[in-house]
């Protein structure tokens, strides 16, 4: 048999026999060649010394798992000068010397590692007929050799953090080409300027707006240019606002009708609530009743008399001629108010109520201080009818519709994107608020710098930012005067930082994936190789 279709074997190796065991494919694999040369000297070598086989894992074949059992010969070397006299075999498209996987098989680890992780890997490659250990996966993950980087000419710089903002570490990206070039461990200006210097061909830095990548770029690159980026100059933008923003709100706030207090009865109108009970009681009573009266006008409209209607009823005469009085169903009059051992203390726990007192307990401890004989469930009954005391709330104003991180959103996003109702609430702000109003237009105008990349046009905007009065803005717009040449370089130059900040949101989700395991190295070479 030769080297079969579904089991390519490299020249000079063929499938002799294969045995397959349970999920184990065996396949012996014999040497076609007659002659091997010998790595120091290099002429062909014929004389075999010994033999012994070798097991090797390979690649998977229709979801077995394979073992080749290669037949590894020694040979002399007679070359005279060669220090080498005995050789053994290689077979370098195959296997390394003393690997226990197939080349393949090890490429196969390594591309399953670095698109997922140790524990994930593993379960994977059993799944694909490949049997492993994380430990092995991560092992052949940290072998792919990392190419040096080749020459950057546009660097994006940014730090990422490892462990929720304690530690950080700095990422390097190849803005050309869109890929990750290094990790650095650490965020320090002096790690950065070093990796820097050793790129004297970077001709653009792109860096957020902070101090430490400043400098760094400063000192590790002084031929670039450096650019900050405009994804930065954005969220500094509303870094700076926002307190601002909270501030209109709170002073519309302020400005705002107070709630109207709710009503709170006289001392002398005062009931205490019924028990539900009573309730329940009054209510079918007074049905019962209603309907009495409603049959006693009928019987009197066909001119029944008066004890006929009352021995109809079940009631007395007097009864009847009592409701004829009055004229109205009985019960269906306001309750008259029953005197209560309550009354004289109602006027201090209304005063204290209105004072914000709502403990029942206490107040039930301060009037029997003072005399109250009671138990605390009159107490309790007399305030239950305050907390249902209905209270007319205005109408939600815009302050309770928009949170302050939705303003902020509002006057920060391109108007054109805003959908109809979005505007009304925009609006609606911007007439509330002056402030506010003129807010919404320097952020408008500089949003529309930054995204046009108009950097010629931020000093027209000066003069609006000075009559502001805005303190927020201006010392916004001091900031970016300071880093003048880099937020114009920004404004201008076609280099966009978002995709450092998508490199970071893939590293955070490798770290995630690689929880416990996730040393720097091993995401170094994650990041690097993530293609
Ligand atoms: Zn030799």
């Amino acid at each position: 048999m030769s080297s079969s279709p579904f089991l390519p074997l490299p020249p000079g190796l063929e499938i002799l026999a294969t045995d397959t065991i349970d999920d184990l494919l065996r396949v012996e694999v014999v040497s076609t060649r007659s002659s091997s040369r010998c790595p120091l000297c290099f002429p062909p070598a014929m004389r075999i010394h010994s033999r012994y086989t070798r097991l090797v894992a390979d690649v998977p074949c229709g979801g077995l798992q394979v073992h080749l059992v290669l037949p590894v010969r020694k040979f002399f070397c007679d070359t005279p000068e060669c220090p080498r006299r005995i050789f053994t075999e290689r077979l370098p498209l195959c296997v390394q010397p003393w690997a226990r996987t197939t080349t393949r098989l090890g490429q196969m680890l390594q591309a399953l590692g670095l698109a997922s992780c140790g524990e994930l890997g593993t379960r994977l490659a059993g799944r694909l007929g490949i049997h492993t250990t994380p430990t092995t996966l991560l092992r052949q993950v940290m072998a792919v050799p990392t190419p040096p980087p080749g020459p950057v000419s546009s660097l994006g710089i940014d730090d990422f953090s490892f462990r929720r903002g304690r530690t950080f570490g700095t990422i390097l990206v190849d803005l050309d080409r869109h890929q990750v070039i290094d990790l650095l461990a650490e965020r320090s200006t002096k790690s950065a300027a070093a990796w820097m210097r050793q790129h004297p061909e970077i001709a653009y830095v792109s860096r957020d707006r902070g101090n430490d990548s400043a400098q760094a770029a400063r000192e590790g690159a002084p031929q670039a240019t450096p650019v900050a980026d405009r994804f930065h100059l954005t969220t500094n933008l509303g870094e700076a606002i926002e307190p601002l923003v909270a501030r209109c709100y709170k002073e519309l706030r302020k400005a705002q009708a107070p709630l109207p207090a709710p009503v709170v009865p006289k001392a002398k109108e005062w009931r205490q609530a019924l028990g539900p009970s009573t309730h329940h009681q009054r209510l079918s009573r007074l049905a019962n009743n209603q309907e009495r009266f409603a049959q006693m006008l009928d019987l009197q409209r066909h001119g029944v008399k008066q004890d006929e209607i009352a021995r109809r009823l079940g009631v007395t005469v007097r009864t009847v001629q009592h409701w004829n009085q009055r004229g109205v169903c009985p019960g269906s009059e306001r309750r008259r108010r029953r005197r209560s051992i309550f009354d004289p203390y109602a006027p201090y726990v209304l005063s204290r109520w209105q004072q914000g007192c709502r403990d029942v307990s206490l107040l039930w401890q301060e009037i029997r201080a003072q005399g109250f004989p009671g138990k605390i469930r009159t107490v309790y009954r007399f305030i239950q009818t305050l907390r249902h005391e209905p209270v007319e709330l205005p109408a939600p104003s815009i302050l309770d519709r928009v949170s302050v991180q939705e303003a902020l959103w509002l006057i920060a996003r391109p108007f054109d994107d805003l959908k109809a109702d979005e505007r009304t609430d925009l609006e609606e702000l911007c007439q509330a608020s002056t402030p506010l109003s003129t807010l919404h237009l320097l952020v408008q105008s500089f949003g529309q710098i930054v995204r046009k990349r108009e950097g010629h046009r931020l000093e027209d905007g000066k003069q609006q930012v000075a009559e502001s009065g805005l303190a927020e803005v201006q010392r916004f717009a001091k900031g970016l005067k300071r880093d003048a040449a880099a937020v114009l370089a920004g404004l201008t130059v076609a280099y966009s930082h978002g995709q450092v900040e998508g490199q970071i949101t893939k590293l955070k989700l490798i770290k995630r994936m690689m929880y416990g395991r996730a040393g720097f190295p091993l995401l170094r070479q994650r990041m690097v190789h993530c293609a």
